[in-house]
C-alpha cells in the first residue's frame, strides 16, 4: 500500500467494479510475478454470490478458458423462415459457464495473493485525475483505476439510484451525438423443468426465428442441460425495450407452439439488457482511469457477445502490462477494419430492424459455420472476410457502408 492522507486508503491498482471484466483481468494479473509485488483492490457493490447470469459462447478446445464450463454442445440447429439446419460447429463447441460458478473459481484464485484485497461497497464517485473512488465503506486511491462499474467518461449521474439503466441512457446520447448506431440487445430467459422427457441435451437451439418479428429481429435460443431442464432465452435486438409482460408472452408462445410443453414449472429467470453500439469508446485512459468491460466497449457492436473478448483481452492487456510495465489501453480495442464490418452490420439491422433474420440465414446457408463463427470472433483471414461479405443480401449492406462512411 502506498503513503496516503489518513483517510484515502491507496492502493497500486483500484478496481471499480469486479464482474467479469474485474475478475478476469486481475485473475491474469497474478499470473504474472510483475504483480504480486503490486497492492490490490477489488470494489463491487455485489457479493457474487448469486447465479445473476449465464455466459454462452463457442470456443475451440485450445483456447484456455477457465474451467468452470457448465455445458458444452458440439453442433446447434438454427431456424428461420426457409432455412432450418444442424449447424457442425467443430472445431468449436458451443459452452455454457453459470455466472456463480466463474465469481467463485475467480475468488478462489485471488484469495491465494496476500496482495490482494476485495471490498464488497457501494461506489459513489470516481474522479479520475486523482484515481480516487468515493465509496459508502471509505476513499480509495489508486495509481490506476480499472472502471467497469460505469459507462466511459464522466457519468456518475446525480442521482445514484438506478445505476444500471442511468449508464444505457448515457451511452445512448453519446452514441447520437457522435452519430453512432446504437441498439439494444434486451432478453428475458427462463430455465424451465418438465415433469417428463422434453429436451434432447445434445441439440442446443443457437437461434430461432420462426416468431412474429414485429419489425425487430427476435429470436429464442434453447440450452438444454438435460431431458427435463434447458434455458429458454427470448433475445430482440432493437432501439427500446419492449413492456415486462412482453417477454413472458414470447416466452410461453414459444414454449407452446415450438417446443410443444404445456406442463412445465419456471425454476430461474434472468433479464439482461446490453448496448450495441459503434460509438467508438475513448481510446485513452481518462486521467487514471482505464475502463474496461462494458465500459469500456468489449461488448461486440453488432452481436452483444463480451464473455470470450473479455478473456481475451483481459489476458493480452495484463500479459503486456506484465511485460513493459505500463497499462497500454490499445491492447483494449477492436481493429479498425472489424469495428468497420460490425458498424455495418449493426446499421443494417437499425435501418431495417427485422433483417436480423435474413442476414443470419444466409450466412449459415451458404458458409461454413465454423467461418461464420471464426468471423464473429474476429479471427477471420481476408478471404474469409470476403466470403462474408458476399453472403447476405448486397443491397442493405452496400447502403449501410456508404452511410458509415460518410459518417466518418
Ligand atoms: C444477463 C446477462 C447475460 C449475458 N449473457 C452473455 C452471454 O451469454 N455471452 C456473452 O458473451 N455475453 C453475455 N452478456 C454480456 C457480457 O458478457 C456481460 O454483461 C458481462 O458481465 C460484462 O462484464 P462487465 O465486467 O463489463 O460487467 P459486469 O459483469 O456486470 O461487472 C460490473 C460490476 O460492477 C459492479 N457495480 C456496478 N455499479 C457499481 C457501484 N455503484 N458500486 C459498486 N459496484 C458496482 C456490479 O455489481 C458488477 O459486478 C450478458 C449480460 C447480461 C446482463
Amino acid at each position: 500500500m502506498n503513503n496516503a492522507d489518513t483517510k484515502t486508503q491507496s492502493f497500486d491498482i483500484v478496481f471499480a467494479g469486479a464482474g467479469l471484466a474485474g475478475l478476469a483481468v486481475a485473475v491474469e494479473m497474478l499470473r504474472h510475478p510483475f504483480f504480486r509485488q503490486k497492492s490490490l483492490l477489488l470494489i463491487d457493490r455485489d457479493r457474487k454470490q448469486q447465479n445473476d447470469r449465464t455466459w454462452c459462447f463457442w470456443a475451440t478446445d485450445d483456447e484456455p478458458i477457465p474451467p468452470v464450463v457448465h455445458r458444452s454442445w458440439n453442433s446447434c440447429r438454427f431456424f428461420a423462415p426457409g432455412f432450418e439446419a444442424v449447424l457442425d460447429i467443430a472445431p468449436y463447441r458451443y459452452r455454457m459457464v453459470r455466472g456463480l460458478d466463474f465469481y467463485h473459481w475467480a475468488g478462489r484464485e485471488l484469495e491465494q495473493w496476500p496482495n490482494v484485497r476485495r471490498l464488497t461497497a457501494n461506489i459513489q464517485d470516481i474522479v479520475p485525475e486523482r484515481g480516487l473512488v468515493r465509496t459508502d465503506a471509505g476513499d480509495f486511491e489508486g495509481d490506476v483505476v480499472l472502471n467497469s462499474a460505469f459507462t466511459p467518461i464522466r457519468l456518475l449521474p446525480e442521482n445514484t439510484a438506478g445505476l444500471w439503466q442511468s449508464p444505457l441512457s448515457v451511452l445512448r446520447e453519446k452514441a447520437q451525438t457522435h452519430r453512432a448506431t446504437f441498439l439494444l440487445q434486451h432478453f428475458k430467459g427462463w430455465m424451465v423443468e418438465t415433469p417428463a422427457d422434453a429436451f434432447d441435451p445434445d441439440a442446443m437451439t443457437f437461434m430461432d426465428f420462426r416468431m412474429e418479428q414485429q419489425g425487430e429481429t427476435r429470436f429464442v435460443y434453447v440450452l438444454p442441460l438435460s431431458t427435463r431442464r434447458a434455458l429458454v432465452e427470448f433475445t430482440v435486438f432493437s432501439p427500446a425495450l419492449l413492456p415486462a409482460a412482453a417477454y413472458e408472452e414470447a416466452l410461453r408462445r414459444y414454449l407452446q407452439e415450438q417446443l410443444c410443453l404445456r406442463h412445465y414449472a419456471v425454476v430461474e429467470e434472468e433479464f439482461g439488457i446490453i448496448p450495441m453500439t459503434d460509438y467508438i469508446f475513448p481510446k485513452r485512459a481518462e486521467g487514471r482511469v482505464i475502463h474496461i468491460g462494458t465500459a469500456g466497449g468489449f461488448v461486440k457492436a453488432s452481436s452483444g457477445y463480451a464473455f470470450k473478448r473479455t478473456l481475451r483481452r483481459a489476458r493480452a492487456f495484463a500479459g503486456a502490462w506484465a511485460q513493459t510495465g505500463v497499462p497500454d489501453v490499445r491492447m483494449l480495442h477492436t481493429s479498425s477494419l472489424f469495428r468497420l464490418l460490425d458498424s455495418v452490420l449493426l446499421r443494417v439491422l437499425h435501418n431495417q430492424n427485422d433483417l436480423g433474420s435474413v442476414v443470419f440465414a444466409s450466412l449459415f446457408r451458404k458458409l461454413p459455420p465454423a467461418l461464420v463463427l471464426r468471423f464473429l470472433d474476429e479471427d477471420s483471414s481476408w478471404l474469409d472476410i470476403v466470403r462474408v461479405i458476399n453472403a447476405p443480401p448486397s443491397w442493405p449492406f452496400s447502403r449501410a457502408l456508404a452511410e458509415v462512411l460518410l459518417r466518418r
